[in-house]
């Protein structure tokens, strides 16, 4: 896009401006899965590959602290890229950004034989929903899927079984033709047409697959889940993707994670947050009682004088940590209610409670009282 008008890196990755670097990293993958032009039909691949290069480029840019700092900044101007990523081949796109890493483990970018050679098959990726639960003790969970896998009739040769394939007619077996253009200026070699840089052809077609060697099949995998995992990020089944050409390997499976919402806990990081309510004589007097955990219940014991959105921690009684396994805390933020309606005897009880009342033990009275004194004296 040299020269011309640059859209907002922000808007090219459709994330926020405060986005995580993980946000980042998830935005940019998903481009780059989209807009790869292997993935993109005929037509569209010029736009395809356009597109693929100005996620590079936001990319390039906003995983980068010093520079997004800079870009945030100044905008454009203050991040003169690098690398002219328009004019650049997406095959080493690929592996300048450690696509690898980015993707789990060889997208396809590397190594692959555009015409007629053997082609690693494409990845596939599906959802994997946890509980807190699942999340909690890790978990090991059956997926579903089709993909397009060899046809088990023909093995993927896509050739009526007995029969061969064979030279393809047109290119020799080559896979290529040369042609002429311009009046006999150019000689131009091309991908050929008619087997389309295969080198063969099949005569008679398996009946299975109607020739295309390839086949939909429903797959089941089982995949671990390691407890601690955190919604977003992806597990990868080597070698569940689809099926390769030529010979090719199989690509994998990601595995997305989606953490379900939970009807009492809220999750930061390893802490579980839930909230409580609990009557004022309670807070005033102190209490004991059972609270949910993610394990069963657990006694919580509030002190007397607690306050309205105190938070009581339960220690250990969090997520484990993906990476050391050590539990965080449950926390648990006290809501005090007051009720709707007394009885007369009620009433009386707090009738003549109110008359002892001390405002100089009531922290957040005390407070405004101080302060409305000295705005009345005004100062
Ligand atoms: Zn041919
Ligand atoms: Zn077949």
């Amino acid at each position: 896009m040299a020269g011309g008008t640059k859209r907002d890196y922000y808007e090219v990755l459709g994330i926020q401006k405060g986005a995580s670097d993980d946000d980042v990293k998830r935005a940019y993958r998903k481009l780059a899965m989209k807009y790869h032009p292997d993935r993109a039909g005929d037509g569209e691949k010029s736009e395809a590959e356009g597109k693929f290069k100005e996620a590079a480029e936001a990319y390039e840019v906003l995983s980068d602290a010093h520079k997004r700092q800079r870009y945030d900044q100044f905008g454009h101007q203050g991040v003169g890229s690098a690398h002219d990523f328009q004019h650049m081949n997406v095959e080493d796109i690929f592996s300048m950004f450690n696509l690898d890493e980015l993707f789990g483990g060889g997208f396809g970018g590397r190594g692959r034989q555009r015409s007629g050679g053997p082609t690693r098959g494409y990845d596939l990726e599906t959802q994997v929903e946890l509980t807190l639960q699942e999340v909690s003790t890790g978990c090991e969970k059956t997926i579903e899927f089709e993909k397009r896998d060899h046809c088990t009739k023909c093995g993927g040769s896509g050739a009526k079984p007995g029969s061969k394939p064979m030279a393809c007619p047109q290119c020799g077996g080559a896979g290529q033709v040369a042609q002429v253009g311009f009046g006999g200026m150019f000689r131009m070699v091309t991908t050929c047409p008619n087997c389309r840089g295969r080198g063969q052809v099949i005569k008679e077609h398996c009946g299975n697959c109607g020739g295309t060697g390839k086949l939909l099949v429903k797959r089941k995998v089982s995949v671990k889940v390691p407890p601690g995992v955190h919604d977003g990020m992806a597990l990868r089944v080597q070698g569940e993707g689809e099926a390769g050409e030529m010979g090719g390997p199989s690509g994998d499976l990601h595995c997305y994670l989606q953490v379900k919402a939970n009807s009492i806990f809220t999750r930061h990081n390893n802490d579980l947050v839930c909230q409580v309510p609990i009557t004022f004589t309670q807070a005033a007097l102190g209490a004991r009682f059972e609270v949910p955990t993610l394990k069963g219940k657990e006694m919580l014991e509030i002190p007397s004088g607690s306050q309205h959105g105190e938070v009581i921690k339960l220690k250990g009684e969090g997520l484990p940590d993906l990476r050391s396994g050590r539990r965080g805390d449950q926390l648990v933020q006290v809501l005090i209610e007051v009720p709707k309606k007394l009885t007369e005897k009620q009433k009386e009880l707090l009738k003549q409670f109110a008359t002892t009342e001390d405002e100089a033990l009531m922290p957040q009275r005390k407070g405004f009282m101080d302060k409305l004194k000295s705005a009345i004296k005004g100062d």
